[in-house]
């Protein structure tokens, strides 16, 4: 038998039930108590919380384009650097991704005059 949200192998007698699903212990650990503040963006749940705990979960490669470009230009704002981006994704997506960096510590925002650039740490 195999937990139906991580796939690990459960011993016999070991799984349990949650909503239906067969879950291994951590799994549903989980489940009864999701980590706080990692439920904003639910398909990137799992990446910013390992960010969280293990400090270095993989970038997409949206992200790693997108923290080259505040390297190069030592920060820029949203909408420039959307525009640096070729205009993909959309702004709004973009804002996503950028929302994701920040919290993963990747990120941050800097106010310079009456405009606030988005910058990498
Ligand atoms: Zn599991």
């Amino acid at each position: 038998m195999r937990c139906d949200q991580c796939n690990t192998p459960i011993e016999p007698g070991e799984e349990k039930e949650h909503l239906g699903r067969i879950l291994c212990e951590d799994c549903h650990m989980d489940a009864l108590s999701p980590p706080k503040g990692c439920d904003p963006w639910a398909v990137y749940t799992a990446k910013s919380c390992e960010a969280r705990a293990g400090g270095n979960a993989a970038l997409t490669p949206l992200q790693e384009r997108i923290l080259g470009i505040l390297k190069e230009t030592g920060g820029v704002e949203p909408r420039e650097l959307h525009k640096l981006l070729g205009g993909e994704p959309r702004l709004k997506d973009l804002e996503r991704e950028l929302a994701v960096l920040r919290y993963m510590e990747k990120v941050r925002g800097e106010k310079r005059g009456d405009r606030v650039v988005i910058r990498s740490w």
